[in-house]
């Protein structure tokens, strides 16, 4: 049967992955929902971000923005955002929560793949956030992050640790103990060590400039930066070369 939407034909989505996040897409901003710990992390990798390539004024691109935490936070400190995502409900969250906000974000639906097709070396920052572990293919991902990304720009990642204490956390403790996510958010096999993403980022032609992990603390309910412990959540900022 033919298919006219080629986004979806060999494109690289998991559309089960996606549909999941349009689940909850009406409770995206709700700081109490599902999406707590993403809006808890929110202030860590923004300022991570801001202090290591200031946003104020750049043309930044948030990869799998979903509702748009991290693109409207990039906004409020003045880039010129964009957010692409493959989930139309939460573009639709995105959109209306900037509106409320009073930011500009310009969201549009497509993977980064075709996105790149469009807009080769256009962007000062690249972000991809918590979305590498829910493709097919990472790699892939990667080097489109890196085609859109102007030389001497900078990109970061980030994505779950692959080990016996990142299943304990991730999915033992987020999704069966502290219930903060509904089961099956995460897919074990899918966390990426950051031997891996290494490998996918020396492959895209990209310098990895730091790496940093974000703990989280069950007894205090905190989470921090952490340069010591990339055990479970880390973080990875790299650079295409000038
Ligand atoms: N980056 C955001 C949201 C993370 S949730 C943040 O950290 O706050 C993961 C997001 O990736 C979801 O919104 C989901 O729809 C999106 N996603 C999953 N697969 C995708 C793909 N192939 N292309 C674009 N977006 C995708």
């Amino acid at each position: 049967m033919q298919n006219t939407n080629t986004e979806s034909v060999n494109a690289n989505v998991d559309s089960a992955e996606v549909a999941k996040f349009e689940a909850l897409a009406s409770r995206w901003w709700d700081r109490n929902s599902e999406f707590k710990p993403l809006h808890e992390i929110n202030p860590l990798r923004a300022n991570y971000i801001d202090s290591r390539s200031p946003v104020a004024g750049r043309a930044l691109l948030d990869v799998g923005c979903g509702g748009g935490i991290l693109t409207e936070s990039m906004a409020q400190r003045g880039a010129i955002a964009t957010g692409i995502d493959m989930g139309e409900a939460p573009l639709a969250v995105g959109r209306l929560h900037a509106l409320e906000s009073e930011l500009e974000v310009n969201y549009q639906q497509s993977t980064a793949e075709s996105f790149a097709e469009q807009h080769a070396e256009s962007f000062d920052i690249v972000t991809c956030l918590e979305m590498l572990e829910h493709v097919p293919d990472p790699g892939s991902v990667i080097q489109a992050c890196a085609a859109m990304t102007k030389p001497g720009g900078d990109i970061y990642f980030s994505t779950i640790n692959r080990n016996p204490k990142a299943y304990a956390f991730a999915i033992l403790g987020a999704e069966y103990l502290l219930k903060m996510l509904p089961k099956g958010t995460h897919e074990y096999s899918k966390f990426i060590r950051p031997s891996e993403l290494g490998n996918w980022i020396r492959g895209a032609g990209l310098e990895l400039v730091d790496i940093t992990g974000m703990t989280y603390n069950p007894i205090t309910g905190n989470y921090k930066l952490n340069p010591n412990d990339v055990s479970v959540n880390y973080l990875i900022h790299t650079r295409k070369p000038a």
